[in-house]
């Protein structure tokens, strides 16, 4: 069996090229099989993940192409040596092609164990989501209810929905807590109307259950019974005083195909949005992951990587995850450098490959009413000197330029200088808003698009 495996990996190869094929599919060993299942092992929890969201449907289409057979796949994680040091390192068994697999069900009400407040970075972006799902977790029914929370893909909204289960199932363990994805919602119904047991799917949503917490809430809009059945479940629920918390990827009055008495319940309690996380927040969630999975990165590379991953959480861990296992592989150590190498030109397509140093200097030295000549010039007056190190960052940060060209476009400088600089707008950056909101401005100014 091992070799549907190696069959679809190789035919892949070619496909993702050798790269993502070290980096991604290499690492994941395949560890039992049973009927219509393929079950894997994943080094971390990111690999997992990043496996599952980018390459099985890949991996399912090859195979299906081979097999002419529908195959799912279950993707388990590696027992932590990292973080169990004082225990015998386990082996991971690579090649025992049988080995049963017991998959780690300690996650109580189908909640991830990583989704914690503990957990959650919080920053201007999602404060009050953040604050109010607190709130929730501490007065159920009583504060915000319902409270729904929407923002886009990767920020955040899943996390937090499980944060308030975990801290309410912790606090209040006599509390029926139910979470569910608005999918299984309609799922199970479908099921139960089939198999006549809607007596059952009645009670245990409009009866047993205390804390409802139902992720994804868009998915059944336009699905008329299921709606009318969470309706009821709303109903319910709200009026015996029990907390309800939906999240969605777009506000209430946005779902298109919702049904007005559904919306207008949605917009009782608190709606609360989580939008893209500022640079600040990115590099302390960046921080965090890379303590919690062992990964050195120094500061400078934390803030760089958050400079080019803007657009959300996810991806960010991803690209830390990727960052970390090339660098791993090729048994190198995570400087800027390696960081553009790795995943500058996934992250920064946006960046126009027509901006040019003399376009961010001219841009620059408008900002500042400054002349090109001073930028390129050897004045250290804050005046100039400020400015200056602003447009070889940005030279840097959007033009991709090495930092000897950089040098040579300011008037000769060293590398050393323009390296210097770089690193001193990061630094400051973190702790000076206004010279944030000062680079985010310039740079939508060049490439149109806000951080
Ligand atoms: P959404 O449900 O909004 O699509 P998720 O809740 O699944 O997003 O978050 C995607 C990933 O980003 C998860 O791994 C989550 O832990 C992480 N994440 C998002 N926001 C934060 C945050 N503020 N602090 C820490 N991790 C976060
Ligand atoms: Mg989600």
């Amino acid at each position: 069996m091992t070799d549907i495996w190696m069959d679809a990996l190789a035919g892949l190869r070619p496909r993702l090229g050798a790269e993502t094929y070290e980096l991604w599919l290499r690492p994941m060993v395949m560890v039992a099989t049973a009927p219509g299942v393929i079950r894997l092992r994943a080094p971390s929890l990111f690999m997992k993940e990043w496996f599952e969201n980018h390459y099985r449907e890949a991996v399912l289409q090859e195979i299906f192409s081979r097999t002419q057979e529908r195959f799912s796949i279950e993707v388990d994680v590696a027992p932590d040596v990292a973080h169990a040091s004082d225990a015998a390192p386990p082996v991971v068994p690579a090649d025992v092609p049988m080995l049963p697999v017991s998959r780690p069900s300690s996650a109580p009400l189908g909640l991830s164990e990583r989704y914690r407040f503990g957990t959650f970075i919080k920053g201007a972006s999602n404060e009050l989501a953040a604050s109010a799902a607190h709130a929730v977790a501490e007065e159920p029914g009583k504060r915000f209810n319902p409270l729904f929370i929407y923002g886009g893909v990767g920020l955040g909204k899943t996390h937090l929905l499980h944060a308030v289960g975990h801290a309410l199932h912790h606090h209040r363990p006599e509390l029926r807590i139910v979470y569910l994805s608005a999918e299984r919602f309609m799922n199970e119904f479908i099921s139960a109307v089939r198999f006549n047991a809607c007596d059952q799917f009645r009670k245990r949503y409009r009866e047993d259950c205390d804390v409802l917490l139902v992720d994804d809430i868009q998915f059944i809009a336009g699905r008329d019974r299921t709606m009318d059945e969470f309706f009821h479940v709303f109903n319910a629920l709200y009026e015996s005083g029990k907390q309800i918390m939906v999240t969605a990827d777009r506000t209430p009055s946005d779902m298109q195909g919702m049904e007005e008495r559904i919306t207008s319940r949605l917009n009782w309690g608190l709606v609360a949005d989580i939008k893209p996380p500022d640079l600040e927040t990115r590099v302390a969630i960046l921080r965090q992951k890379a303590e919690d999975e062992r990964i050195n990165i120094a500061n400078d590379v934390a803030v760089y990587l958050a400079t080019l991953v803007r657009s959300n959480v996810r991806e960010l861990e991803g690209a830390l995850v990727r960052v970390s296992t090339f660098a791993a592989l090729k048994g190198v150590t995570i400087t800027q450098e390696f960081v553009r190498e790795v995943i500058g030109d996934t992250a920064a397509p946006r960046h126009s490959t027509q901006l040019t140093v003399e376009a961010i200097q001219k841009a620059v030295a408008g900002y500042f009413s400054v002349r090109i000549t001073d930028l390129k010039g050897a004045r250290r007056h804050k005046g100039i000197a400020r400015p200056r190190m602003i447009a070889m960052f940005l030279s840097r940060e959007l033009t991709g330029s090495s930092y000897p060209e950089i040098g040579l476009r300011f008037g000769g400088k060293d590398h050393s200088t323009v390296i210097n600089a770089c690193k001193r707008m990061i630094e400051i950056q973190i702790t000076d808003p206004e010279l944030r909101s000062i680079i985010e401005s310039l740079r939508h100014q060049l490439v149109g698009h806000p951080t």
